[in-house]
């Protein structure tokens, strides 16, 4: 039986840099585990649990959630030896205690992670982006106002459900996120870098060619 080949990857990126969506792709080509930080969290404050609970109200404020809750959520999930093996980073880590401990988790499951994929967009084009950025409340497709609009303003073209905008897609908590991003960042990609692992891809540009480069770099 032919095994599929491990990945292990991290996407970094400011928010609204297309990483959910590339990770997604990827994910599923490679039959990789996408594990998105951001949606676990969704999910989490949707359903109301202790963890959403108190998430939430970070996420509004477009505000990060504390290390310690993050490095837990993701010490879980990698503890399964299926997931272990093969998995894309989306949106973790976001801060240097987040890449220490992750790094110090690494060693201890004896992961090797294969690279950490930079998404680069300028800030001008995110907050358009992002500002015009919806998702249907049902079933979770997302559009874009300005780049995918649904076929009927409002209604998923997928399910028929309604479309509506994340509580932190608005232009304030972007611009707060974007800063929040850019204070935190720099280190990060350092820390990636020195380690030989950092890719850098042009991300203002068309969704396929951003996966072929994506593909290319991981080859
Ligand atoms: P995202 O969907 O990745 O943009 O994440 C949405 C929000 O979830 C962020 O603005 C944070 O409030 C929270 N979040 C997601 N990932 C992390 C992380 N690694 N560390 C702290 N907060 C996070």
């Amino acid at each position: 039986m032919e095994t599929q080949e491990a990945l292990r990857l991290i996407f970094l990126g400011p928010p609204g840099s297309g990483k959910g969506a590339q990770a997604k792709i990827i994910a599923t080509r490679n039959k990789a585990k996408h594990i998105s930080t951001g949606d676990i969290l969704r999910e989490a404050a949707v359903a109301g649990t202790d963890l959403g609970l108190k998430a939430k109200k970070f996420m509004d404020a477009g505000e990060l959630v504390p290390d310690e809750v993050l490095l837990g959520i993701v010490e879980e999930i990698l503890s399964d030896d299926e997931t272990a093996r093969s998995f894309i980073l989306d949106g973790f880590p976001r801060t240097m205690p987040q890449a220490e401990g992750l790094e110090e988790l690494f060693g201890k499951l004896k992961v090797k992670l294969d690279c950490a994929i930079k998404l680069d967009v300028p800030d001008q084009a995110i907050v358009e982006r992002l500002t015009a950025r919806v998702f249907c409340a049902s079933c979770k497709t997302d559009f874009n106002l300005r780049t995918k609009p649904p076929s009927q303003s409002g209604v998923c073209d997928n399910c028929g459900g309604p479309l509506v905008q994340r509580n932190d897609d608005r232009k304030e908590v972007i611009e707060n996120r974007l800063k929040v991003y850019h204070d935190l960042a720099s280190p990060i990609e350092a820390f990636y870098k020195r380690r030989g692992l950092l890719k850098v891809i042009a991300a203002n540009r068309g969704f396929d060619e951003i996966t072929h480069d994506i593909l290319a770099a991981i080859s």
